[in-house]
């Protein structure tokens, strides 16, 4: 995609916000355990290579993806660290991640007979991490005796198959009812006697686990959305310590006039101005992953709050002004204005989803400006 360098609409990242939350994190562990920082989907919208060397910094040993072709560009920026892919790859593609030395996870044993068979040789053994589910029900053995069985299978072919590491997902670490987790700990525990040795990492820990749940960390944890600064439970459990935002939206008054009493603005006609008003555009849009059901939410100029009035368009919305103001007017649609403030969290609650959502969708078409 296009990157639009010469518009004013941009994402800011703060790399100090960034090695802040990881280095907060990493001093909770204890001594044995290892902070993996989940980047996948372009580092939730922040930059896969630059988080990578930002989390690095702050003491993160490894890194997690979604995709092998995540993997693979870390590779190609020069990152050594240990990288897991933690979606289904291919069992075609087991070559290419053996000799790039990605660990890959492995939900069945048929997945791990295809790579047996397979003539091609390995320059290493693949590292598998299997997944067991214990309840989230996506991906994983959801029977602790398959679950051996495949354990002993990858002793057995060692020259191709690496037993690294075993773990689960959890699906509600992140609310304050435990019961469902506890559920799902019980399980893990299931499939952890049934083994007769334990692989290099043992882990179950997203944010929300480990913020909330450290005693069951592991020797590993995979921190993906407090490395940005946001909360994963949104704002229903308080972090115990302070997540700093790690990203900002900021754009500008391209267009600025006054609109008579009975004037519409944007498509369908859906807002009309009830007075004589001053109507600010700005040049961002649902094509940017600043969506339409953001409309009526508002941004903020020189401290204070702007309605998005009428519909947002693919390039530009329009903003209800309090005054006539210029051209080139600072516009913060998320980050500090004066005293007030748009979190990622806000623009999520209004456009009833999560944080996370809000992050990923920003395209590429916006830059990412590192401070
Ligand atoms: N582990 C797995 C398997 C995941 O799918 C994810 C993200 O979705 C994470 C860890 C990181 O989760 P979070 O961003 O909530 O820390």
């Amino acid at each position: 995609m296009v990157v639009g360098v010469n518009r004013p609409s941009r994402l800011i990242i703060d790399a100090s916000a960034i090695r802040h939350n990881v280095s907060e994190e990493v001093q909770r562990l204890d001594q044995k355990s290892e902070l993996f920082a989940v980047i996948k989907a372009n580092g939730y919208g922040h930059g896969i290579r630059k988080i990578a060397q930002f989390t690095k910094e702050a003491g993160a040993t490894g890194f997690c993806v979604a995709i092998l072709d995540e993997a693979l560009d870390l590779r190609e920026a020069g990152f050594t660290e240990p990288i897991l892919v933690l979606g289904i790859t291919d069992p075609d593609s087991a070559k290419l991640a053996a000799d790039n030395d990605v660990s890959l996870t492995v939900g069945d044993q048929e997945w791990l007979n295809q790579v047996s068979q397979q003539s091609v040789t390995f320059s290493n053994p693949l590292k598998v991490h299997l997944a067991i589910d214990t309840g989230m029900g996506r991906i994983g053995f959801q029977n602790s005796e398959e679950f051996a069985k495949a354990a002993d299978f990858m002793r057995e072919h060692s020259e191709k198959l690496d037993f690294e590491g075993m773990f689960t997902h959890f699906a509600t670490a992140d609310e304050k009812n435990t019961d469902y987790f506890n559920l799902q700990t019980s399980r893990f525990k299931e499939f952890l006697n049934a083994l007769s040795e334990k692989p290099k990492y043992v882990h179950v820990s997203n944010t929300a686990t480990s913020l909330w749940h450290a005693a069951c960390n592991g020797n590993m944890i995979r921190f993906g959305v407090g490395i940005y600064g946001m909360n994963p439970s949104g704002r229903a459990i308080e972090s115990p310590y302070e997540l700093k935002p790690a990203m900002r939206l900021e754009s500008k008054l391209v267009f600025v006039k006054k609109i008579k009493a009975g004037r519409s603005v944007s498509y369908g006609a859906t807002y009309t101005a009830k007075e004589d008003e001053w109507i600010g555009t700005i040049p961002i849009g649902y094509a940017d992953g600043y969506e339409r059901r953001l409309q009526g939410f508002y941004v903020l100029i020189d401290g204070q709050k702007c309605e998005i009035v009428g519909r947002i368009c693919m390039d530009q919305m329009m903003v209800r002004l309090p005054k006539e103001m210029p051209v080139g007017t600072k516009v913060v649609l998320a980050g500090q204005s004066g005293s007030e403030s748009i979190s990622m969290t806000n623009i999520a609650d209004y456009a009833a989803t999560i944080n996370y959502e809000i992050t990923c969708g920003f395209t590429d078409r916006l830059p990412r400006i590192y401070e």
